[in-house]
């Protein structure tokens, strides 16, 4: 008889374990999705299990999926991409060590695992409009590096011991529960607040700066979607293309401002704009959509709808 599904969430308290582990208490039950993170707890995160892990440490990793009866791993925590530009062989050492502990008791335990890459994973070389699901990667950020290894060390163990490690190369993520985590694409969710505050919003990428994203709710569903799809149709395992919308500085801002016409903007790139200049400007999902039936639902102005309805909700 199969185990009950018994989830342990690495990485909780951050933007998308906020969302994330709230959309899989429902399904699952409050008691058997335990949350995890270096960070303290927030509140929203309190109604079920909360355990305090440092994914440095493996023992305590080991003693948490022992005590839950682990059957499934979703492994958030990393240090993002412009975090990783200012100390590199910290990100580099996070972001692998912790993988490969969880590979490593994935495949000791028999667990199914969920790791994230990114659109990191390519670069400057990488044909940049419709990116396919495979091309030319050559990252030249530490983060891109760092996805790009793991995603090849997730096809490794999925290969050599048979792990079920599932994978997306997730754009640029906006939402309203919980404040990005030091990326490239957190402009778009900054410049929400700034406009419901009625600031002037000083953007760090240029006006025509093109970048992939997604509404969170749709990167939720994905990657529930992708971990609840039969086996056999999970045909790559290093990682998944997914694409949402593309837009720039000044398309969000111009939708943005059919809300708030008063609504200012200026532009002061800073060393985020390499990072930006590296990544695609679209991407294509096409083979998501044929293996497990992938399909977006939100373009940007229904995300921009929702973003401020539900931003001037919580800011009241
Ligand atoms: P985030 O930075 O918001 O959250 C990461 C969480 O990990 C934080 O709560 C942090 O406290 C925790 N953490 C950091 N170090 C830890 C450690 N040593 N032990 C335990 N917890 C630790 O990140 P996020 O945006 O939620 O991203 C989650 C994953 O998705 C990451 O792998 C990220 O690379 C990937 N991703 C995110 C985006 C995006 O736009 N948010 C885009 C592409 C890929």
């Amino acid at each position: 008889m199969d185990k009950p599904t018994r989830i342990l969430i690495i990485g909780a308290c951050g933007q998308i374990g906020t969302d994330l582990v709230v959309e899989l208490r429902k399904i699952y039950g409050t008691t058997n999705v335990v949350a995890s993170d270096i960070a303290e707890p927030k509140a929203t995160l309190l109604d079920g299990p909360f355990e305090n892990l440092n994914i440095m440490d493996s023992d305590r990793l080991y003693e948490i999926v022992k005590k839950y009866e682990i059957t499934e791993i979703y492994h958030l925590a990393a240090i993002l991409s412009a975090k990783g530009e200012q100390n590199p062989k910290m990100a580099w050492d996070i972001n692998m060590t912790s993988l490969l502990s969880i590979l490593d008791i994935a495949k000791e335990e028999s667990i199914k695992v969920y790791w994230p890459s990114s659109i990191a994973v390519f670069g400057p070389n990488t044909p940049m409009d419709n990116t396919p699901q495979d091309t030319v990667m050559q990252p030249n950020t530490v983060y891109g590096i760092s996805k790009l290894a793991g995603e090849m060390w997730c096809q490794y163990y999925h290969e050599k011991y048979g792990v079920d490690v599932r994978s997306i190369r997730y754009p640029g993520l906006i939402s309203h529960g919980s404040l990005p985590g030091g990326g490239t694409t957190d402009y778009a969710v900054d410049i929400f607040y700034k406009a419901i505050e009625g600031n002037e919003y000083d953007c760090f990428l240029s006006e025509d700066t093109y970048l992939p994203m997604m509404y969170m709710s749709d990167a939720v569903r994905a990657t529930i979607e992708l971990m609840r799809a039969p086996a056999e149709k999970i045909k790559v395992r290093t990682s998944y293309n997914l694409a949402g919308m593309s837009f720039s500085p000044k398309e969000i801002y111009e939708e943005i401002k059919k809300h708030y016409p008063e609504f200012k903007i200026k532009y002061s790139p800073d060393f985020r704009q390499a990072i930006a200049d590296s990544w695609p400007s679209s991407i294509d999902d096409s083979v998501a959509k044929e293996h497990w039936g992938w399909n977006e639902k939100f373009d940007l102005a229904a995300m921009t709808d929702d973003m401020l309805y539900q931003l001037k909700k919580k800011i009241k």
